[in-house]
């Protein structure tokens, strides 16, 4: 059911049956305009894009349509290449899997500022010892065959 589907029989307000190894979705997901221009950019050209409010002086990574803080139309000719180099603005250890089980080697994930915006992503070829607020940081992309269109088309970020 879509958010802006409504319901008219009681019957159809279902809970998930945790029996079901799959969860049901119904639904096509979509990235919207920026996402999709941001993607295809990522997976083409292998360039990280955003968008910066001329009003504001706001940058975004990953690119926006429209500012957050005062709803400027971010015009898509205007958004900027911002490179694939940032530092870590935070980071933290993962030390359980996606099913819970622990891991044998914990991975860590990092909120990398770039052109002052901010993208979540893993961190790889990097030591726990070396890591710190600041370190500069690179995109390792995957090839280009090998990409999708999505945020897992950079393998990681590591240490310049
Ligand atoms: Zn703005």
């Amino acid at each position: 059911m879509g958010l802006m589907e409504k319901n008219s029989r009681n019957i159809d307000n279902r809970y998930w049956n945790p029996g079901i190894k799959a969860f049901p979705v119904k639904n096509v997901y979509t990235a919207g305009v920026a996402g999709q221009r941001f993607f295809e950019e990522l997976k083409e050209n292998g360039k990280i894009y955003g968008s910066k409010c001329d009003r504001c002086s706001l940058t975004y990574v990953p690119a926006r349509l429209y500012c957050e803080k005062c709803f400027n139309h971010l015009e898509e000719e205007k958004w900027l290449d911002v490179g694939t180099e940032g530092e870590i603005y935070s980071y933290t250890f993962l030390y359980r899997a996606k099913n819970g089980e622990p891991k044998e080697e914990p991975s860590i994930m990092a909120a990398i500022r770039i052109a002052g915006g901010l993208l979540i992503h893993r961190l790889g070829e990097c030591s726990p010892e070396n890591l710190k607020i600041g370190l500069l940081v690179k995109a390792e992309l995957k090839p280009k065959d090998q990409r999708k269109g999505s945020i897992e088309d950079i393998s990681y970020f590591k240490p310049l």
